[in-house]
């Protein structure tokens, strides 16, 4: 997705996971110098910037969080996944064999 900002929306949303916020697997991020803004109050001077942007994202989507994001499958210990969920995969699976270890 490709989002849009006035200079003071990006500034006062700077701390968002826009990805996150909108469950897409990536927001690219523009910021329209001398816009007005759409989403904060009082900052209506100048011309309006442009709405969201959605188009597909590119890569293979993740087996197990269903982003899609170059990344997936890059990683050879784990197929399928992308270098985020591997890292969890990985550390679950460490506990896994710790708590067997340890007789639990
Ligand atoms: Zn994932």
């Amino acid at each position: 997705m490709e989002l849009t900002l006035s200079e003071k929306e990006a500034a006062e949303f700077a701390g968002v996971n826009w990805s996150e916020l909108a469950i897409v697997s990536h927001v690219d991020v523009l910021i329209a110098p001398q816009s007005g803004s759409v989403y904060v109050e009082g900052d209506e001077g100048g011309e309006l910037h442009g709405a969201p942007v959605v188009r597909p994202a590119e890569g293979e989507k993740c087996a197990r969080c269903w982003k899609v994001l170059p990344e997936t499958g890059t990683r050879a210990d784990a197929p399928g996944l992308c270098l985020r969920c591997a890292d969890v995969v990985a550390e679950q699976e460490q506990q896994v064999v710790t708590a067997v270890q340890e007789g639990q």
